[in-house]
């Protein structure tokens, strides 16, 4: 039985799919999206987090790390040398600020299960369920395929959030235990994609035609990132698709914003985009305009 590394679990989540849920963030992602606004989703391994402004230097970090991760020097300067870290705990264990954290904690399927079962109530009036999100799930495809299964035994409703880059054959066989898929649509040209996300985007869009094939349902989640898909080809192409496939019963359109610059912060990750601004409201009501424009169907504006 394969234990699922999670980053996150968020109860009571109102943006991953249909009613009230709860989602569970699993580690790793082959993709390398320059955008990404969970820069710790990113690598399978689990990652020390340190949150500046909680710490209240005290020094008990430096004390008690083998490593020699943490210094802080006279004037007060807190430096973590976050490659140098085994992971280990017991710094976060000694933090009295909370400033330190392990994202990446390994739980068995049961466990997570029955953090999902708490809010049956909920998912049952509000038509809402579990989410499983990343990073990419189907990375870590054995453990995902029993919390789904069980998840599915107890007549839980299941979103299953991909960015499409996995092997066909999983999608196949995990089809019938997902009601819907949030599937990511990121860039259409092909040599764009490459250069901003690190592959190009040819298997993502046969995946998303043999789900359409095997008439699941999908939700098409496309992030917008100002200077780098807001094109008018980009905007043609999410019409063009929405119009191609009656499997996609949605199109949302997740605008970019800057919570990703912290966070990556956090890990001591570079983020390149580290000036770019968050979409506004009314930047991404021009954003559903032009979609409109360009025929988009199913197009859900929030
Ligand atoms: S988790 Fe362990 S190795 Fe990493 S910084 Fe803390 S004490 Fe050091
Ligand atoms: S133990 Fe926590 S609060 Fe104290 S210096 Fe280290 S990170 Fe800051």
């Amino acid at each position: 039985m394969a234990n699922l590394r999670v980053f996150d679990l968020q109860r009571f989540a109102l943006h991953d799919g249909p009613g009230i849920r709860t989602t569970v963030f699993l580690k790793g992602c082959p993709l390398d999206c320059v955008w990404c606004h969970n820069p710790e989703s990113k690598r399978y391994s689990r990652q020390l987090g340190y949150l500046e402004k909680t710490c209240i230097r005290c020094g008990r970090c430096e004390e008690i790390c083998p490593q020699k991760v943490h210094h802080i020097s006279e004037d007060g300067v807190h430096t973590v040398n976050f490659s140098a870290c085994l992971q280990c705990g017991k710094c976060v264990d000694a933090c009295p600020g909370r400033a330190l954290k392990i994202f990446g904690k390994d739980l068995p399927h049961e466990e997570i299960l029955k953090i999902i079962l708490r809010d049956r109530d909920f998912y049952q009036r509000s038509g809402g369920g579990m989410t499983v999100s990343g990073g990419e799930p189907m990375m870590q495809f054995e453990g995902l395929w029993e919390l789904l299964r069980a998840a599915k035994q107890e007549g839980i409703h299941v979103c299953l959030d991909t960015s499409g880059q996995a092997d066909p054959e999983k999608y196949r066989q995990i089809a019938d235990l997902v009601d819907i898929f949030l599937f990511d649509y990121k860039i259409t040209d092909a040599k764009l994609h490459r250069q901003y996300i690190g592959t190009d985007n040819r298997r993502i869009l046969d995946n998303l035609d043999l789900l359409c094939g095997l008439k699941k349902d999908i939700f098409l989640r496309c992030p917008i990132i100002p200077g780098i898909n807001d094109t008018e080809e980009h905007y043609r192409a999410i019409a063009k698709l929405s119009g191609k496939y009656d499997a996609i019963r949605q199109v949302n359109v997740m605008a970019y914003h800057d919570m990703a610059k912290g966070k990556a912060e956090q890990i001591g990750m570079p983020y390149i985009l580290a000036e770019k601004k968050t979409v506004e409201r009314d930047e991404k009501r021009q954003i559903y305009e032009k979609l409109k424009e360009y025929g988009c169907l199913h197009l859900q504006e929030s």
